[in-house]
């Protein structure tokens, strides 16, 4: 890795750079036969690291340590594995602070945010997995004339976790424990477009106790993670990624009937009722598009409005959008950061400029901000309908489309017509009501009167095309795992002939 522009001698960050590209085999590994990727701090645009793709031998390192470590991680039992976990997930809360800056200058999420959101949320689940090791048991079925089955939770084998870039440190958290805790082994490779942060869960994992390869971090674009994909000794495919990305994984996973968790895309809606507490649908509705400058997968981005509260609800989303620091992201007043590259910048621009010419109306923001870096002040457009592009596919910026609507069935029918099924929320003072909506909305992740909260504990996943299968909680076992069954005959075996 080369050291370039803002991240240098005597910034914060030097200290808590990666030492090479790829941390293999427990330790930090370079080699610059690979393709240089360049590592953008989106706040300035300078190019602040620069990381080499993933050349065949790093790859083959990392397929024959990662297999290697499994085999003797799996002997262990739960509990000293969860013991690994735990110390891991110790380690990154005393160095959140550093790990925070680091996913900062990585993404350009402001600071304020990192500090409570990204390693601390990646310990979380560290922490958690590395307490339910222990209790991976399986089960005792009694059968007719003394004969038992019983159950073994055996791990897949070596896994491949994939990231995008929104949140780089939990993703590689989300995937690593849960399949870590199950015995298995890890390959991450993160986004090409923050390469940083996993780095540094790899290198705490071995500084924790893990053994060498058992979690290896590669870099590469979508070529190198193809190639994980597709080798025969990859048992399991996790990817947080876009829609069309998940089809081709999830297609290259099934030639080779390989076990996938798919975490994609949506476009959620947000269910406002005219008995609403305005404040808090208001807060939703910021936390559910403009958290992270609304880079977030389960985002609220349909805001469907009853019609009797939506002057009130407009007018105080107004308001609080006046308290929007955007700036410097290290600056713990800031915020509201930049988006995370130019690239997306422009996708989120391209959008606003359709919901102006499809008719909607923009109630605020749209525009870049004046000098450098990715910064999109955050937009809100009205009188939004379901066949504009906006309120159709997913931006992944900051564009909230408000949408009007009279009635229940009305505003369920329209929330439902859409590909995408990852989080819906609903906002009413009628609980009845609220179960009643949430029970017929088609979305993996819900949320009544709250928006977007994610902690471990709670299954996280999307219905139709935002995904398949289920991280954090218990649940995630069951995609880390596979059952044997063991049918114990206590008498003689009877057989026809
Ligand atoms: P992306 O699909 O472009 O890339 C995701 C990852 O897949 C990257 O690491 C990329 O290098 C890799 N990749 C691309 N092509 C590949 C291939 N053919 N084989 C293997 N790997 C390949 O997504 P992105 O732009 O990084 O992230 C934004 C998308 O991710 C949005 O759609 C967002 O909704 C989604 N997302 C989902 C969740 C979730 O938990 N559901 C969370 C965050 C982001």
């Amino acid at each position: 890795m080369t050291l370039a522009g803002a991240i240098g001698a005597g910034t914060a960050a030097y200290a808590v750079q990666p030492e090479a590209s790829h941390f293999v085999n427990g330790r930090y590994v370079e080699d610059t036969g690979g393709a240089v990727i360049d590592v953008v701090y989106p706040a300035t645009g300078e190019v602040i690291a620069r990381v080499h793709e993933a050349t065949a031998a790093v790859i083959e390192e990392a397929i024959v340590s990662g297999r290697a470590a499994q085999a003797e991680w799996a002997r262990l039992s739960g509990t000293e594995r969860g013991r690994v976990l735990r110390r891991a997930a110790d380690i990154m809360r005393e160095r959140n602070r550093a790990l925070s800056v680091l996913e900062t200058w990585d993404t350009g999420k402001p600071l304020q945010e990192t500090l409570v959101a990204d390693a601390t949320s990646g310990a979380d689940a560290l922490e958690y997995f590395g307490g339910l090791a222990g209790s991976l048991t399986g089960e005792h079925i009694p059968l007719p004339g003394g004969d038992w089955v019983y159950t073994v939770r055996e791990p897949l084998g070596l896994c491949v976790g994939i990231g995008a870039w929104n949140y780089p440190t939990q993703i590689a958290c989300w995937k690593g424990a849960p399949a870590l805790a199950c015995g298995n082994a890890m390959i991450f490779k993160p986004s090409e477009v923050t390469p940083l942060c996993a780095l540094k869960v790899a290198e705490i994992l071995v500084e924790a106790g893990a053994p060498a390869g058992l979690y290896n971090v590669i870099q590469g674009r979508g070529g190198v993670g193809g190639s994980l994909v597709s080798d025969p000794r990859v048992d399991k495919v996790s990817l947080t990624g876009s829609v069309s990305t998940g089809k081709k994984v999830y297609a290259a996973a099934a030639e080779g009937m390989k076990h996938v968790t798919m975490e994609l895309g949506g476009k959620s809606p947000m269910l406002v009722f005219d008995d609403a507490s305005v404040e808090d649908a208001v807060s939703g509705a910021i936390l559910g598009n403009f958290y992270s400058s609304g880079q977030i997968c389960s985002n609220g981005t349909r805001v469907f409005v009853q019609r009797g509260l939506k002057e009130a609800f407009l007018e105080r989303l107004e308001e609080r959008l006046q308290g929007v620091v955007m700036g410097d992201p290290m600056d713990e007043a800031t915020n509201y950061g930049p988006m995370v590259s130019e690239a997306q910048l422009q996708i989120a621009l391209s959008y606003v400029a359709k919901g102006v010419e499809e008719g909607a109306r923009l109630v605020c923001g749209g525009a870049r901000a004046e000098g450098p870096g990715c910064f999109l002040e955050p937009t809100v457009f009205a009188d939004v309908t379901d066949e504009m592009t906006i309120a159709r596919e997913e931006i992944f910026g900051p564009v909230m489309s408000v949408l009007d609507f009279d009635g229940e069935d009305e505003v369920v029918a329209r929330a439902n017509a859409t590909e995408f099924g990852l989080s819906a929320g609903v906002y009413t003072s009628d609980l009845t009501r609220a179960h009643r909506v949430i029970g017929r909305l088609e979305a993996g992740s819900c949320f009544i009167n709250s928006y977007n909260d994610a902690p471990v504990e709670v299954p996280f996943g999307g219905v139709k095309a935002s995904g398949v299968g289920r991280e954090n909680s218990k649940e995630a076992i069951g995609h880390y795992s596979q059952v044997k069954s063991v049918y114990v005959r206590m008498g003689a075996t009877e057989a026809p002939f």
